[in-house]
């Protein structure tokens, strides 16, 4: 099972924190933010410690593929009602690519975005558009489209709007698609049966663009549309169901990410991992 969580990444060790912090999970995979999710100012890379975080995955036999940078959620693609939001969204994500490439990681999950004031098909051309305008995509990097929950103007809830911005992209080979357990049910999909949202995901986008599956329970019901994640088995989904997903041979290879929330102070990873692992659900381990 490729699993793991998003962990931090912070002075002084910056990614080889991360890793390290990876690695208390016994986690063979993990996603970051290259800096704060809400802002943009980011550190030089060269501070970051790529070359020890690359040797220690290195090291614990995790190839860099399951690094996953996330970019920042204020990036928003589809706004077409601001320009200068947009615009920056550009510049950025153009520089975050370019992040992901030196740190050596491939995929880089991005939410497509919020139409805000406009409407749903302006805001799909809108992301077509601006993501058309990153010209320099390194040969490793892909950009993943995360499947939205729909809370707001968000775009993205419908297989069928990923499906329809991975086809106005001027540069295939480098756009895919990152699978959200809480956002897809929340959306109205049934995640208790995958096999048929697989199958409903492979007709309308096509299996082989999926790179990333983040796993998590949702507080709200099917259809809510609402966006917020719950531990695994404390929530709507539930254990039963996210055990299916991780251990589904059709997405064997590919990288499970928990994004679930803390327990007070303390990160909940090491024992849901624990319990995926050993498909032993344990509610005990997720108390205070
Ligand atoms: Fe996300
Ligand atoms: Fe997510
Ligand atoms: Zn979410």
């Amino acid at each position: 099972m490729i699993i793991g969580s998003h962990v931090q990444m912070k002075a002084p060790l910056f990614l080889e924190g991360s890793v390290k912090e990876a690695l208390s999970y016994n986690a063979n995979a993990l996603m970051l933010y290259t800096g704060a999710p809400q802002n943009t100012r980011r550190r030089e890379i060269s501070d970051m410690r790529v070359k020890e975080a690359q040797e220690l995955m290195k090291a614990n036999g995790i190839p860099m593929e399951h690094m996953i940078i996330h970019a920042p959620y204020i990036i928003n693609p589809a706004n077409s009602v601001k320009p200068e939001v947009a615009e920056l969204a550009v510049e950025f994500l153009q520089k975050e690519i370019l992040r992901t490439h030196e740190i050596g990681a491939r995929y880089l999950v991005l939410h497509p975005g919020s139409y805000t004031t406009a409407d749903l098909d302006t805001g799909i051309e809108t992301a077509i558009r601006q993501l058309n305008a990153v010209k320099d995509i390194p040969d490793d990097v892909v950009i993943c489209l995360e499947t939205m929950a729909g809370k707001g103007s968000e775009i993205g809830f419908r297989f069928e709007h990923l499906a329809r911005i991975l086809a106005g992209l001027e540069q295939p080979e480098h756009s895919g698609v990152c699978l959200d357990t809480c956002h897809i049910h929340d959306a109205g999909y049934h995640v208790e049966d995958f096999d048929a949202v697989l199958d409903e995901f492979d007709k309308v986008i096509g299996l082989s663009r999926l790179h990333v599956i983040h796993l998590n329970d949702s507080k709200n019901k099917e259809g809510a549309r609402k966006d917020r994640h719950a531990n695994l088995g404390q929530g709507e989904i539930g254990f039963e169901t996210l055990y299916k997903v991780a251990s589904n041979p059709r997405v064997e290879k590919i990288p499970k990410i928990l994004e679930t929330p803390w327990i007070g102070n303390k990160p909940p990873y090491k024992e849901e991992i624990a319990m995926l692992r050993e498909n032993r659900y344990d509610p005990s381990l997720l108390k205070e």
